[in-house]
């Protein structure tokens, strides 16, 4: 299993934003986490990317205790979170080699033109982020989150904001990554789901509500 999340608990002060979640994610999948907003699919994918700690409950990542191995566990994770902070000023390339920097990836310069091909930046690799359409930038957020080559991606609502032909886009390019990654896509959009990922998971007020193939969840809905 490539994430395997048993009993997590988070509580904010009094507001429970998950309560006692347990699943698990095969490898070399893309599933879709799919719940309206303030289910708590935000604050899994956090505990999951060590932003913050759960109040209970243990999460592995390819068998890595995410919170007793947090720096371990980045390595084989990408995350792009939900309104990702870019560098305005920063020219594509560029940005791409600093974040690659940060995680020391080996022949950087290499591995920065192979993330531009898989992403589709090429034309844009020399323009600055700020100059970027919002399905551009999303795509050097995808980059971003594969420099470093991890084999588990985390997408928060990778799709929202973006106008219907982006949307198209970057889901395509999603499911093209899903070929040879493991992906946990959050969203509160079952079409999404049902476009591109094999399970799907569904989590509301804090509680995994459903959990298996797309195909059986969408006939019963
Ligand atoms: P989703 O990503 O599904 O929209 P979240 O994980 O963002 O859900 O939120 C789950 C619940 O936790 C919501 O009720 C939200 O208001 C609450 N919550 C999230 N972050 C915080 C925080 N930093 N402080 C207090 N409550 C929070
Ligand atoms: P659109 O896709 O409609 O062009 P953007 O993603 O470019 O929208 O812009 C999103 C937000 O980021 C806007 O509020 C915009 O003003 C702001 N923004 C765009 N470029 C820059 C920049 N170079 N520096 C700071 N903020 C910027």
């Amino acid at each position: 299993m490539s994430i395997r999340v048993e009993g997590v608990t988070k509580l904010y002060g009094d507001q429970v934003a998950l309560n006692g979640v347990s699943f698990s994610i095969p490898s070399n999948q893309v599933v879709g986490f799919l719940g309206p907003n303030g289910a708590g699919k935000s604050t899994m994918m956090k505990i999951l990317t060590d932003y913050i700690p759960p109040t209970s409950g243990k999460a592995f990542v390819d068998g890595i205790d995410v919170l007793l191995n947090p720096i371990e566990a980045k390595r084989i994770i990408g995350y792009l979170p939900e309104n990702n902070p870019l560098y305005y000023d920063f020219y594509v390339k560029e940005y791409l080699e600093f974040v690659g920097s940060i995680y020391k990836v080996e022949k950087l310069k290499a591995r920065v033109a192979e993330v531009i091909d898989i992403t589709g930046i090429g034309y844009e690799q020399n323009k600055k982020i700020g100059s970027l359409s919002k399905g551009y930038k999303q795509r050097v957020g995808l980059a971003q989150a594969l420099v470093h080559n991890p084999s588990v991606l985390i997408l928060d609502e990778p799709t929202s904001g973006l106008d219907p032909n982006q949307i198209v886009e970057i889901r395509s390019l999603i499911e093209q990554i899903g070929r040879e990654k493991t992906v946990m896509l959050s969203t509160h959009i079952m079409q999404e789901v049902e476009a591109i990922c094999q399970n799907i998971i569904i989590i509301d007020k804090g509680d995994i509500v459903a959990n298996g193939s797309t195909k059986e969840i969408a006939s019963l809905a």
